[in-house]
């Protein structure tokens, strides 16, 4: 049956029914499925995760095993860093391929390389400036990083990598997400003078020879559409509403509201602290919506509120329902297409040397 009419199908299927049969799939395919489930993933289909976590822990994870199928339960990217990790014998695959990340989308190669051409006018990039891609970014980005001496970091290590590239060169160049950049360099005590931002729609990125020549940083223009719409006003309300909270928010948000949260940290971070504190303690939190609503259920001892009053979900993750989930193992089970994600071989050789020097740091 063609996928579309399959998948209409299956929409048209009683839930309890549908997730009975991903049980039923699930059982056949015993030992030779793995499911990741990131901590942004929706509640239906979170439930079916062998390994939960977010993407580095998860293809870590992944790349420990030898399960044939890894079927990634997130978006692009994510599959991507796990097929780069994982053995030429494991096969990744992403349930809906077009679960993609806008913040990924916000920086691709030809922008990148662009970028680098024209920074090269007013230095020597390969000698001054050390490129830095959140592993929340395509492998071609990551590949490019391997490429010039640059590295990956993520929303827990970004200081320490950071610290690591202003030890190699003088300058670094970090994409896709300012806020992750600005908010790591803010806690380590950079002045706003020595950093920039990149605008890849502008000629020099918006920037004179001489901003750059003065920058230490220089900050891609890109956001998670996710965590921008968390406010300072949203913390202002909180604080009012419930003295006493603890606001916590993923360092994804914007700098003014992370400086005004008591705690900044990763998704696993995030989950720590609240595990850590007393019971009765009260938290507003700044990140995707599905993690928030778990932590409510987990800690009934502890109120927990989502930070912002709008709904603030990652929906290209959505993307992945049961439906898919079904398909996937359906499709794996029948030795019929899968919707594998394949880094070729020159992108993933050095994409995999950016993470190498991450993983290098501890
Ligand atoms: S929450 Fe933001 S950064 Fe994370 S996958 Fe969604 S769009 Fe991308």
């Amino acid at each position: 049956m063609h996928t579309e009419s399959l998948l209409q199908q299956l929409y048209d299927t009683p839930e309890t029914d549908l997730i009975e049969s991903i049980h039923r799939l699930r059982s056949e395919l015993d030992g030779q499925v793995l499911i990741l489930g990131h901590h942004y993933q929706r509640e239906e289909v979170f439930a079916f995760a062998d390994i939960s976590g977010d993407s580095l822990k998860l293809s870590q994870e992944a790349a420990k095993t030898r399960v044939p199928y890894i079927i990634f339960c997130g978006v692009h990217f994510m599959a991507e860093t796990a097929d780069i990790l994982t053995s030429d014998e494991q096969t990744v695959i992403l349930p809906d391929p077009a679960a993609g990340c806008s913040m990924a989308d916000m920086a691709d190669s030809a922008q990148v390389e662009e970028c680098w051409r024209e920074l090269a006018t007013a230095l020597d990039p390969d000698t001054t400036v050390t490129p830095v891609t959140y592993i929340n970014s395509a492998a071609a980005l990551k590949a490019f990083c391997g490429e010039h001496g640059g590295i990956v970091c993520t929303s827990s290590n970004a200081r320490r990598v950071m610290e690591w590239a202003w030890r190699q060169r003088e300058k670094i160049l970090f994409f896709p997400d300012r806020h992750l950049g600005e908010n790591t360099a803010v806690a380590m005590g950079v002045p706003d003078d020595q950093m920039i931002v990149w605008d890849p729609g502008q000629p020099m990125g918006g920037n004179s020879p001489e901003d750059i020549e003065r920058a230490r940083l220089i900050l891609w223009n890109g956001f998670c559409s996710v965590h921008q719409l968390f406010r300072p006003e949203h913390v202002d309300t909180m604080r009012r509403a419930h003295p006493g909270i603890r606001i916590s928010a993923h360092p994804e948000c914007s700098r003014a509201v992370c400086d005004k949260a008591d705690f900044i940290g990763s998704t696993e971070a995030i989950i720590k602290d609240v595990a850590a504190a007393p019971a009765g303690q009260t938290f507003a939190i700044g990140t995707e919506l599905n993690l928030v609503n778990r932590l409510r259920l987990e800690h009934p001892d502890k109120p927990v509120y989502f930070l912002s009053p709008m709904v603030c979900m990652c929906s290209t993750m959505f993307r992945t329902d049961p439906q898919h989930l079904y398909m996937t193992l359906k499709a794996i089970r029948d030795g019929t297409e899968v919707n594998r994600v394949a880094v070729p071989t020159d992108i993933k050789q050095w994409a995999k040397l950016a993470l190498q020097r991450m993983l290098d740091l501890g």
